[in-house]
């Protein structure tokens, strides 16, 4: 599948906007194909992308499979210890319709935004000081 400019800029841009009210971290990464298990690539990619150096422990990752359509939401100890299993498989169940039908940004803008009012909610943003420790850029495999 092919990814536009224009498609990572919605998404960088999302998650600036999340970021805006959050010390918190989000990242995405698109893969083409997954080995069958999402969540485990999401966990790998999570680690090799560095998402626990956070000082907070509060980075949320999406990992995307774009031709297998497959996806899983990853959040550090962190924020997980704040929301809970069931967060993250509403976050799950709210992008599945838009999956389903190929609208795969619009479900990463909702699922993004979902879980920036989490991560706000939890890890409100700290002012000046408040650095950006993970790039908003869009990882790709
Ligand atoms: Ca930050
Ligand atoms: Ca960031």
């Amino acid at each position: 599948m092919q990814v536009q400019p224009h498609d990572e800029q919605r998404i960088v841009a999302a998650i600036e906007a999340a970021e805006l009210v959050t010390s918190g971290e989000v990242r995405v990464h698109l893969n083409d194909t997954c080995s069958g298990d999402p969540l485990r690539d999401a966990q790998k990619q999570f680690q090799k992308l560095g998402m626990h150096r956070t000082a907070e422990r509060n980075g949320i990752l999406f990992f995307i499979a774009l031709e297998s359509h497959k996806f899983a939401v990853v959040g550090d100890s962190g924020i997980h210890a704040k929301v809970g299993q069931a967060f993250w498989e509403g976050i799950r169940d709210h992008m599945v319709p838009e999956l389903k039908e190929g609208r795969w940004i619009d479900a990463l803008e909702l699922g993004i935004a979902e879980a920036g009012r989490a991560l706000a909610e939890h890890f409100p943003y700290q002012g000046p000081s408040d650095r950006d420790e993970l790039s908003n850029e869009v990882s790709r495999g």
